[in-house]
């Protein structure tokens, strides 16, 4: 079994024909139709206990919130059982704040990120009262403290820094050097958290920051860290006390068999660098996890529509395509695809796997070796974070159906798009 395959152990191959907990995905072909985003409810608790066990071991009575980041799979289904698992809400937009909302999420656990924030969504937070603001710039700062002022409400932040830490990443996900438009740099911070303990209805809470994503060595994450909290110190001596700090997100999963991180170890690393130089640092710790919680407890259940072999390359055309799926094209991301459908006794043959979209960047993977029929099913794995969220409807395709596995049963999570409805909002000149 390929390593996104046995992860949370909850798919399993019954006569060559892929399953998830106990439905064949052949049912949710036949039920839903193709393409369909098919996500494990167990696997997303798995994913969720496996960081909150390691956290509540490291941290032993201190305080720790999991501030789950919403863009990496928002559907309400997704956060409604983050949110029963007592998990908070990273979000980057007033849309997300209400996604979190309308799923049951506690306001007082929502951290806000994102460095183009409008005075309306700012508006909308404070009247909720979100646990608080990470700030990217000094001008945000000074917007907040307005809006806040306006409001008569209290505006909790945590200043987003950057640390110039280089975290090795795909250079589209990577947030944390210098030259990026993400957070306040490192020598500012200090000035910058000055200015807000001078502006009017400002409550400095916290010390942030996020260096990037699908990083699959910690010591990126734990150098960053350990800037965090000699700020922290810094401000700290300077009169100004700190409640948490929050290393982000970031933590990768295995696409294929590369390493990952190890999430014990990793937890016990970042309590370590919170009682560094002997000191007791008491403030709660945050993390932003995105993909670590829902990357691989998905994937994209795709038919064949054509195998077309060609003199130089054999294809697949699926119905699945980089508008529904776009990290292969955007990334060049490797995500593993493998038969869903029952065994057959087609040869297994070398394959590019396409969709019908018209570019030629539209590959969902190269050089697969599957035994494949016009009509089979087949899965594209670890589509769970970054998957649904970033499609579109390019081409006129109605966006995919998402459902959720929950032992046999089959929860419909969002309904196909219909054409109809892509263009009903559209209208001809007179
Ligand atoms: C996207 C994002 C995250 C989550 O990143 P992952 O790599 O999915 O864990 C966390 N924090 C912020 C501010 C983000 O923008």
């Amino acid at each position: 079994m390929s390593a996104p395959l046995d992860i949370f152990g909850v798919h399993r191959v019954a006569n060559g024909a892929l399953w998830m907990e106990d439905v064949a995905l052949s049912e949710v072909a036949h039920t839903f139709g193709t393409p369909t985003f098919v996500y494990s409810r167990a696997a997303l608790s798995a994913a969720y206990a496996r960081l909150d066990n390691a956290l509540k071991r490291a941290r032993k009575s201190k305080p720790y919130l999991i501030c789950y980041a919403v863009k990496a799979n928002s559907n309400l289904a997704v956060l409604n059982i983050f949110a029963k698992l007592g998990a908070g809400f990273d979000i980057v937009s007033g849309g997300e704040l209400r996604r979190v909302l309308a799923a049951g999420g506690a306001p007082e656990k929502v951290v806000f990120s994102g460095l183009g924030k409008t005075r309306d969504e700012i508006a909308f937070a404070l009247q909720i009262g979100i646990k608080g603001f990470n700030v990217e710039s000094e001008p945000e700062l000074k917007r907040i403290s307005a809006v806040a002022t306006e409001l008569g409400k209290i505006a909790r932040v945590s200043l987003r820094v950057n640390p110039d830490v280089d975290a090795k990443t795909h250079p589209y996900i990577s947030t944390g050097l210098k030259n990026n438009k993400f957070g306040v740099a490192f020598d500012r911070a200090i000035s910058t958290y000055q200015l807000a303990s001078t502006l009017p209805n400002i409550e400095i809470a916290g010390v942030d920051c996020h260096i990037g994503s699908q990083l699959t060595d910690a010591s990126p994450l734990l150098e960053a860290m350990g800037r965090l909290v000699s700020l922290a110190d810094e401000l700290e001596s300077g009169g100004i006390p700190i409640h948490h700090i929050c290393p982000g997100g970031g933590v990768g999963i295995a696409y294929a068999d590369e390493p990952t991180i190890d999430i014990d170890a990793y937890a016990t690393a970042l309590e370590q660098a919170l009682s560094i130089g002997g000191k007791k640092r008491e403030m709660e710790l945050l993390l932003e996890p995105g993909r670590m919680l829902t990357g691989n407890t998905g994937l994209l259940l795709a038919k064949i529509e054509y195998v077309k072999p060609t003199e130089s390359k054999n294809f697949l055309v699926i119905d699945a395509a980089m508008n529904d799926l776009i990290r292969p094209s955007l990334y060049q991301a490797h995500h593993e695809i493998v038969m869903a459908s029952a065994a057959s006794d087609e040869v297994a043959r070398v394959y590019d796997v396409v969709g019908p979209v018209c570019e030629s960047a539209d590959v969902l993977g190269r050089d697969r070796v599957l035994a494949a029929r016009e009509g089979d099913l087949v899965a594209i794995l670890s589509a769970g974070a970054y998957g649904f969220v970033m499609s579109s409807n390019y081409n006129t395709r109605p966006r995919a159906a998402e459902v959720m596995i929950d032992g046999a049963n089959v929860h419909l999570a969002r309904e196909r798009e219909r054409v109809d409805e892509l263009f009903s909002a559209e209208h001809v000149p007179v």
